[in-house]
């Protein structure tokens, strides 16, 4: 008997596994940033990609054990040439699809019909800003990636989106070595920058 197990027996406790709710998918280091804090080292040099073999056996499991939800991430998970079947896989079986999309990648050429790929299949979009402020995220992510990441949201909430952007501001923590101020305040902060009156809401 192993120390855990040893540990639980003395609280009389016992771990069963339960069913599985998430399946999360990491289709590749490839990405159109390269921040600083990236913790898969991610960026447009890296060439690890999901292999076709791998996005089928994913495929057939996620359609043997249907998940609730498939969270699809990267690098930039759109980047791999499996997204759209993986995407397409998993809301055929039934599952709720996240993207984890860095906003930037919808201005990237090629991903002009992204905003209607993700409305077309509901996906939901899960992005995220080091911080509300413009020179913070410079910091982080280097030049005219806030105000890319601006336009990206413009174009999803065009199509179909509306952002829930106070729980997208955690990280700026990273480099300002504090935590990050009240998340409704902050995503009011960033509301107000980002879709200023009298577009506010288009
Ligand atoms: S956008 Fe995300 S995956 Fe890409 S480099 Fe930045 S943190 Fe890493």
């Amino acid at each position: 008997m192993n120390a855990f197990d040893q540990k639980l027996g003395e609280h009389q406790l016992k771990l069963r596994r339960g069913r599985v709710e998430t399946l999360q998918v990491n289709v590749g280091r490839k990405c159109n940033q390269a921040c600083r804090h990236c913790h898969v080292d991610a960026g447009p040099w890296r060439t690890e990609m999901m292999s076709e073999e791998t996005a089928q056996r994913v495929a057939d499991w996620i359609q043997t054990h249907r998940p609730a939800v498939v969270d699809i991430t990267g690098g930039a998970p759109e980047l791999s040439v499996h997204f759209g079947f993986l995407v397409q896989i998993a809301r055929g079986a039934g599952s709720r699809v996240i993207d984890r999309n860095n906003l930037t990648i919808l201005e990237e050429p090629g991903f002009q019909d992204l905003p209607d790929f993700l409305a077309q299949h509901a996906i939901e979009v899960v992005a995220s800003l080091p911080c509300y402020l413009p020179d913070n995220v410079t910091k982080q992510r280097g030049a005219g990636v806030y105000e890319k990441s601006v336009r990206g949201l413009k174009k999803l909430k065009r199509g179909w989106l509306r952002p829930r952007p106070a729980v997208a501001f955690g990280l700026q923590s990273l480099w300002a070595r504090r935590f990050p101020g009240p998340q409704a305040e902050i995503g009011n902060g960033f509301i107000a920058r980002a879709f200023p009156a009298p577009n506010h809401g288009n």
